[in-house]
């Protein structure tokens, strides 16, 4: 079975609701990402990052996977397919896909501020004061800003990049380091790589580099058409 590597951004869930970080109408346009989704910000003021993720969690939760997500889900009767996901929604598992490595985290989840290995299944708002087993306060399990992203996640994503005959791309800025940087493990120069986006953005030149300047819910479906051809 062919290998297919997936990586998305967040622009696979607009179309499910989840608004963008950095397009025109996305989350940063409204607040401060130095205030709510920083380390820094977590040390200073934990209860307003709380209280942003929180937000975030229950808008996320009335939010269903799209035709793209689903579509992603279907090459997997066809190849071996691994979905690498900056996305802390939970939209590719609730499409079908089954393997999703999550490298900045999953919403749904809360896990203590002190030991990320800690991690538990979401059961409402964090608020300050709600502790892990061990004592230490909880907070969402996401990474944020100025933090490294878990290293047993990174290493299976470039396992994953390393070994994939094909690479799809979809709905990221590639504006996030190091997640941006994953993509170059792939073997771009010699296999093919689809970019599913509407607007023009950074990609490495390859020889076999397809650009579907679509939304995921057009682009998706159609490169999968072909692929399972
Ligand atoms: P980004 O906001 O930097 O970029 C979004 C990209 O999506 C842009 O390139 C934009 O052109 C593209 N886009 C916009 N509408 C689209 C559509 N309908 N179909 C396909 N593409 C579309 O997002 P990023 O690159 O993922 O990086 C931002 C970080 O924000 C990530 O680390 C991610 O964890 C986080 N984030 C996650 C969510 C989520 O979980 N759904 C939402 C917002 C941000």
């Amino acid at each position: 079975m062919k290998k297919i590597a997936i990586f998305t951004g967040a622009g696979i869930s607009k179309e499910s609701g989840i608004p963008t970080f950095r397009d025109s109408d996305g989350l940063w346009e409204k607040y401060d990402p130095n205030l709510v989704s920083t380390l820094s910000a977590w040390n200073e003021n934990p209860g307003l990052v709380l209280e942003f993720f929180n937000a975030r969690v229950r808008q996320y939760s009335k939010c269903e996977p799209n035709v793209a997500h689903i579509a992603l889900a279907k090459l997997e009767e066809k190849y071996n397919v691994t979905v690498v996901t900056q996305n802390v929604d939970t939209l590719h598992e609730k499409g079908g896909s089954s393997k999703v490595i999550h490298i900045h985290g999953n919403i749904t989840q809360s896990k203590s501020s002190e030991n990320s290995n800690l991690i538990y299944p979401l059961t409402g708002d964090i608020k300050i004061g709600d502790k892990c087993e061990f004592g230490s306060q909880l907070r969402h399990n996401v990474v944020l800003f100025e933090e490294n992203m878990p290293e047993k996640e990174f290493q299976e994503s470039i396992k994953a990049m390393e070994e994939a005959d094909i690479l799809i791309v979809v709905g990221t800025s590639l504006a996030v380091f190091p997640a941006a940087n994953l993509i170059s493990c792939f073997n771009y120069l010699e296999s093919p790589l689809y970019i599913i986006n509407p607007e023009e953005c950074r990609f490495p030149k390859a020889r076999k580099r397809r650009f579907i300047k679509e939304k995921a819910t057009i682009g998706v479906p159609r490169i999968v058409d072909e692929l399972m051809k």
